[in-house]
């Protein structure tokens, strides 16, 4: 089978991917966006905005969007201007000759499933994990990453957070829905998170603090049963029961199969340079994947759209050479 070729290929489908699809569209490159799939409940199309609730501070929206309902809408939006949205994950890519070329999870041969003249990757970041003894055991069974996706199922129960960032308190609030206690432990005694989610949380009756503590490993036959904690100052050494702990403590980029082929930084994020280019002509990212200093859905969104003019102009140049 031939590969179907595109003069541009989007990977991702968060506000980075969907916004450069919207401009892209307008801009008639009819591109096709490669939305991914749903891997576990920290990976799947739309990104992390499918795992929020409120999202409060995207302009446009005085009263708060829902995550998904924002996303739905960019969906819409996009392929109102003839972006192609495909399921499938990427699985391999060879950007070292023009056109590129590019394998997905749906690609039924070593063919390439795609081909495309220019690229911009939106690939986002995932959740980040302590890489303690029981974590990936218990994933699923007490430990999680999301908890939009399974707060639920922590009815009257007592649950722990780890972290001290925006993500951690917005966690640690949600969870007071449905939890008997929720309890934060920090690595240092000061929030990184913003100063309203800190009040927010810190005036929630159900919410306490653990401070200068780091989780040595989670312990449980076939569920969480208690923690094996550190204090970094003094040193003691305690065990913590909960039904279940919340890892809330940032994110890496998913950039696994860009490695040796894009310059990433030494955190695994690709290097863009003079707005969204990357090391390799006619390659751009945009949003999470090559950002770890704003992450916000409307810098992403913002990325989105530098990435699509970038390409746009990349494409018209190569064109009347
Ligand atoms: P973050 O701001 O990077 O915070 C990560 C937290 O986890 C920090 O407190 C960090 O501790 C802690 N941490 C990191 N590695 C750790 C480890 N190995 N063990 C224990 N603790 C560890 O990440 P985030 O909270 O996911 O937020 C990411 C971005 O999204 C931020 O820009 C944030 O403002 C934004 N965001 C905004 C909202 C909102 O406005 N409602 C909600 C969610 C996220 P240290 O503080 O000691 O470094």
């Amino acid at each position: 089978m031939n590969p179907s070729h595109a003069r541009l290929v989007i990977v991702g489908a968060g506000p980075a991917g969907l916004t450069a699809a919207i401009y892209a569209g307008r801009g008639a490159l009819e591109p096709i966006v490669l939305e991914g799939e749903l891997t576990s409940s920290t990976d799947q199309p739309g990104g992390q905005l499918m795992l929020t609730t409120e999202v409060e501070n995207f302009p446009g929206f005085p009263n708060g969007v829902l995550g998904p309902d924002l996303i739905k809408e960019m969906r819409v939006q996009a392929e109102r201007f003839g972006a192609m949205l495909r399921p499938g994950r990427l699985t391999k890519v060879d950007l070292s000759s023009h056109p590129f070329k590019i394998w997905t999870s749906h690609s039924q041969s070593n063919e390439p499933e795609i081909t495309a003249d220019s690229l911009i990757i939106a690939t986002g970041a995932s959740a980040r994990l302590l890489g303690v003894e029981g974590e990936q055991r218990l994933l699923g069974h007490g430990v999680s990453t999301c908890a939009t996706c399974d707060g639920f199922f922590f009815r009257g129960k007592k649950i722990v957070v780890v972290g001290g960032g925006d993500s951690a308190m917005e966690e640690a609030l949600f969870l007071t829905k449905f939890a008997e206690s929720v309890t934060v432990i920090h690595r240092r005694d000061t929030l990184r998170a913003s100063r309203i989610m800190q009040q927010r949380a810190q005036s929630n009756p159900k919410i306490s603090f653990i401070w200068n503590t780091v989780v040595e490993s989670i312990e449980g036959a076939d569920r969480v049963e208690y923690l094996r904690l550190r204090n970094v100052v003094t040193g003691e050494l305690s065990k913590y029961v909960t039904d279940g702990v919340f890892i809330a403590i940032g994110h890496v980029p998913n950039t696994d199969v860009f490695k040796g082929q894009l310059e990433l930084d030494d955190q695994g994020y690709i290097i863009t340079h003079d707005g969204t280019n990357t090391s390799v002509a006619g390659v751009f990212a945009c949003g999470d994947v090559q950002d770890h200093t704003y992450r916000q859905a409307i810098t992403a969104a913002g990325s989105g759209c530098m990435a699509a003019i970038d390409a746009e102009r990349w494409l018209s140049a190569m064109h009347e050479q």
